[in-house]
């Protein structure tokens, strides 16, 4: 095999790598050394000329480069399909691969395989190639999905998130492997949830809220329920099999709402479900103004950060909603609100809500903390795969 080429970095730009962190940025690179295709692997040098790493590069991106390893190991299929192993491991640890359940299966820099993300689906793997590296071993990782063990037969490529284009990538959907069926009906605790493989949002669900739901039900007996931002009414059908009286479910995606209409329908609650198609901004505010009120209010938007620079708008849009929301919680009543913008820290998003309770002239407490489940793990040298905070408050 020829040398690989080398990312020689600048002098002093080596501390991050030595606290493991698997990012090069752009500003950090002094040169490369020989001839380098965009997600081909090169060893990341020091100024001094210790290699670092072996990593990504990437010649689009700001991120330059995405470590594979800080070790020695040749980075190659078995290398590749042993991080597959491992994550799918973990999953197996925390009883998340029942045949008929869903679980994140790899979760990028935290499972060492940066840029590749994976959703599974009973039988079926949805796959997520976010950078020019994981894209460069899709072949390898859908072999190593279907031999991991994780009762995998179909893989589906849904590489559509907006973040390839950073990387030079066009999106890119379609089959890797076996025969894939456009939705799949899988469990996730009490809830049956029909997955849209090829359609729906993302890879097709949220399984990064399924802990939370349950959480959330608990507090849902004989309540009317409120659950904005539904998408297939997640939350909503939860607390509908955990006693609640009804759900109003309110999604701007009316794709999202008549999946959610199967849903209820599958998990036998369909006359307990009303869907709104609407704006939630706009449908909370004429909820408040016809006096209407909720036992249990969910507040699950989207992103509305995507950048440091986005925080100051987007924490407004955060106080917004959660203003609005608190005014809708009958007395003595809980709104379970979240975020998923990693640039909104749990302790920011705290204050942000602090804030809109004191503007809603209501004294709140939290009850619980919530945040991602254990299939979406946080390595701890890569911080930022920590995204998803909650709060249940009680209202009085
Ligand atoms: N709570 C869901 C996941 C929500 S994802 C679950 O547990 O599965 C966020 C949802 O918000 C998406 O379905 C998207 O269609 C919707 N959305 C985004 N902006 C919106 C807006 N302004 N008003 C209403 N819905 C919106």
């Amino acid at each position: 095999m020829p040398a690989a080429a080398r990312l020689i970095l600048k002098r002093g730009r080596e501390k991050s790598l030595r606290r493991r962190h698997p990012w090069v940025f752009s500003g950090a690179v002094e040169r490369v050394e020989g001839a380098a295709e965009a997600g081909a692997t090169v060893d990341v040098v020091s100024a001094d000329g210790e290699r670092l790493a072996r990593a990504a590069y990437s010649p689009r991106s700001q991120i330059r480069a995405r470590v594979w390893t800080f070790d020695d190991a040749a980075v190659d299929a078995d290398f590749i399909a042993a991080r597959v192993r491992a994550a799918v491991e973990l999953r197996g640890r925390l009883g998340m691969l029942e045949p008929r359940g869903a679980c994140r299966l790899v979760f990028s820099e935290s499972d060492g395989l940066p840029g590749v993300v994976v959703d599974r689906y009973a039988h079926v793997a949805v796959c997520q190639f976010l950078s020019v590296g994981g894209e460069h071993w899709r072949e390898a990782i859908a072999d190593a999905l279907v031999a991991s063990g994780a009762g995998i037969d179909s893989v589906f490529e849904r590489s559509e998130a907006s973040v390839r284009g950073k990387e030079g990538l066009p999106p890119r959907r379609g089959v890797l492997r076996g025969s894939v069926p456009e939705a799949v009906e899988v469990e996730l605790g009490a809830l049956r949830e029909i997955v849209e493989i090829t359609g729906g949002q993302k890879t097709g669900a949220y399984l990064d809220q399924r802990l939370n739901r349950t959480r959330v039900a608990a507090y849902a007996r004989g309540a009317r329920v409120l659950d904005a931002f539904s998408y297939s009414g997640g939350f909503g059908i939860s607390c509908l099999l955990g006693g609640a009286a009804d759900a109003l479910l309110v999604d701007s995606s009316a794709d999202a709402l008549a999946a959610a209409e199967r849903a209820a329908a599958a998990n036998g609650v369909a006359a307990r479900v009303r869907c709104t198609t609407a704006n939630v901004f706009d449908e909370l505010r004429s909820l408040r103004d016809r006096g209407e009120r909720f036992d249990v209010v969910v507040l699950d938007p989207p992103k509305f950060v995507h950048t440091a620079e986005q925080v100051t708008s987007g924490s407004r849009g955060y106080k917004d909603v959660n203003m609005l929301g608190l005014t809708l919680v009958a007395p003595g009543g809980i709104l379970a609100t979240f975020s998923c913008s990693g640039h909104v820290d749990a302790a920011l998003f705290q204050k942000i809500v602090a804030g809109a309770a004191l503007d809603a002239g209501r004294d709140v407490q939290i009850v619980e903390r919530l945040a991602q489940p254990p299939d979406h793990p946080v390595a701890l040298a890569f911080p930022e795969a920590e995204y998803l905070k909650g709060l249940i408050l009680r209202v009085p």
